[in-house]
């Protein structure tokens, strides 16, 4: 598991991480999930694999806590975790197991993820809602969006997809990020932007009232020993607490 920072704009303060993961092939080196997950996808290797990153990256970020240093934590979800009846429990069972308060537990999902047997999956997503865990929309603005969905389902975030931020320079691309962080609002949703690369953007965005950024400008996705020692360094690295973002 590699872990990427969350920033909170406002204090620029770490808010929390997202878990990423990927796999240390014994031949290949480091693979990188956009090898492998659409592969897990296409068989039921999803949802072991699924559950294999929930329980890692509890305990990593339950050492942490331990340590005084709490944090969110962004999980990410597929089409078929959300499709599976068991799956709801299943999370909830391991999250309590843990230890880990289910409010500090961001779950993310896509688009795509939803429009597909769309009843199943809004089943889920309602059942991991009334449990107390917070559900983001990633990747908004491209693949089928729907302002429906941002509409009808329980999602308290939505993170604008890093191909609008990282060409922030790009006039168009700025209007979709204002347009995108005013829409998340008016419907009471916080908004993250992904990508962030440069301290401009970052400083663009804090104007235009986004939430949270990640992105390389505050670190990549890290090894957990890696993120303690950003943590430590780093003028982002005191936790905000919880700001309300
Ligand atoms: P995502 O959820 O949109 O994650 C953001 C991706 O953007 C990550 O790539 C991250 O390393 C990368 N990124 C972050 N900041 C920047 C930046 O400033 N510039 C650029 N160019 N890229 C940035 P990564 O780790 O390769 O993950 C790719 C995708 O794989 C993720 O996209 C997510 O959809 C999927 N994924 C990762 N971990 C998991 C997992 O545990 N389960 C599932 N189902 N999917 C996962
Ligand atoms: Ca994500
Ligand atoms: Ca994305």
């Amino acid at each position: 598991m590699h872990y990427q920072p969350v920033i909170h704009l406002e204090s620029g303060r770490v808010a929390g991480i997202e878990a990423l993961v990927r796999w240390q092939h014994p031949q290949r080196g480091l693979l990188f999930p956009d090898r492998f997950i659409p592969l897990a996808e296409r068989t039921a290797l999803i949802n072991p694999l699924t559950s294999a990153v929930v329980e890692k990256a509890l305990h990593e970020i339950g050492a942490l806590a331990r340590d005084g240093i709490e944090l969110h934590i962004a999980v990410n979800l597929s089409v078929r975790n959300l499709h599976d009846p068991a799956f709801a429990a299943q999370l909830l069972a391991q999250a309590r197991a843990a230890g880990f308060p289910l409010e500090r537990l961001i779950l993310e999902v896509t688009e795509s993820a939803i429009m597909t047997d769309h009843g199943r999956a809004r089943e889920t997503l309602q059942q991991l809602h009334d449990a107390g865990i917070r559900l983001s929309m990633d990747d908004f603005g491209i693949g089928h969006s729907s302002l429906a969905y941002l509409k009808d389902l329980p999602i308290s975030r939505m993170k604008i997809d890093k191909s609008f931020v990282m060409h922030f320079t790009e006039a168009r691309n700025a209007a979709i990020v204002r347009s995108a962080i005013e829409l998340g609002h008016n419907l009471g949703l916080s908004v993250t932007a992904e990508g962030v690369e440069d301290e401009a953007t970052a400083e663009a965005l804090r104007e235009m009232g986004c939430d949270t950024a990640q992105g390389y400008y505050f670190s990549r996705a890290l090894p957990m020993e890696e993120l303690r020692e950003w943590l430590r360094r780093s003028p982002w690295g005191c936790p905000a607490g919880d700001p309300g973002d």
